[in-house]
């Protein structure tokens, strides 16, 4: 009851430090309730839209700081979907799904985006990122998101496959974050046991409605064929459980970086 009122206080005496905007409406709940704990706090609350734009600021000017934890690598620190140089086309389309995704909060879809090797789509999956990071999940731990590579997945999975207890541990804590980012799928190494891990967590995944977000040099036809070297049912039911849980973007390699390879492919051929 005392928290009712505490609450119905401090969404009334609520204001923005940097708009002035005083409806409750305009506010996020952890906004409101930090605007409850006291004076000195109250210089740090924000409406939704100047929130979004701290956010921004914030992984502009320190992005380590708010990237390393989710297992970004430092190259890909200054990657968003403005600077993205390989097609409007593509960024148009992501626009699309991220607002199914965050505004909408219809989408349990992911993204499986391929393209040829240097298209730039691990670039496109930190700007996906970045926005769910300013959209999304700011004010929460860092635990609903995480990137990372598939072959360094899977080596993790392997690393814990003589401890039963570890390897089912792994298991669960990649198949719960609420977004996870894929990169590379297809350059690992298979074996029946990591192909049996991947298809663990993408089947959970898919069961609890969770997004994953997929690159890959390969078609999903290629990654099956890929994968099918190995084991029997594995690599089937992993690109079948792709199709259920992605919606699919080809990337192709765009005109700026083809003749970058040309001029390359030139100089070497006049050195050598
Ligand atoms: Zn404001």
């Amino acid at each position: 009851m005392e928290n009712n009122l505490q609450d119905i206080q401090s969404r009334n005496n609520i204001k923005c430090i940097k708009c002035g905007d005083k409806n409750p409406g305009n506010f996020y709940d952890d906004d409101i309730k930090l605007g409850k704990i006291g004076r000195e706090r109250e210089k740090e609350i924000f409406c939704i839209k100047c929130r979004k734009e701290r956010r921004r600021e914030l992984l502009k000017v320190d992005p380590g700081k708010h990237l390393a934890s989710i297992g970004v690598p430092p190259r890909f620190y200054d990657c968003t979907l403005e600077n993205f140089k390989g097609g409007g086309e593509y960024i148009e389309k992501i626009h699309f799904y991220l607002k199914n995704l965050i505004y909408l909060k219809n989408l349990t879809e992911g993204l499986y985006i391929y393209g040829p090797y240097g298209c730039g789509k691990t670039h496109l999956a930190i700007g996906i990122l970045k926005e769910l990071r300013v959209n999304y999940a700011f004010n929460r731990p860092c635990e609903e998101l995480k990137f990372i590579t598939t072959p360094e997945l899977l080596l993790e999975l392997r690393g814990a496959a003589t401890q039963k207890s570890t390897e089912r541990t792994l298991i669960l804590k990649y198949s719960r974050y609420d977004y996870l980012f894929l990169d590379d799928m297809g350059a690992e190494k298979t074996s029946d046991f990591s192909l049996s891990c991947l298809y663990q967590i993408l089947n959970y995944r898919y069961n609890n409605l969770k997004p994953i977000i997929i690159t890959s040099n390969l078609n999903l036809d290629e990654l099956s064929k890929k994968l099918s070297s190995k084991d029997e049912d594995n690599p089937q039911r992993i690109a079948s459980r792709i199709v259920g849980l992605c919606w699919q973007i080809q990337i192709k390699m765009p005109d700026y970086r083809i003749q970058q390879r040309k001029e390359m492919r030139k100089n070497k051929d006049a050195q050598g």
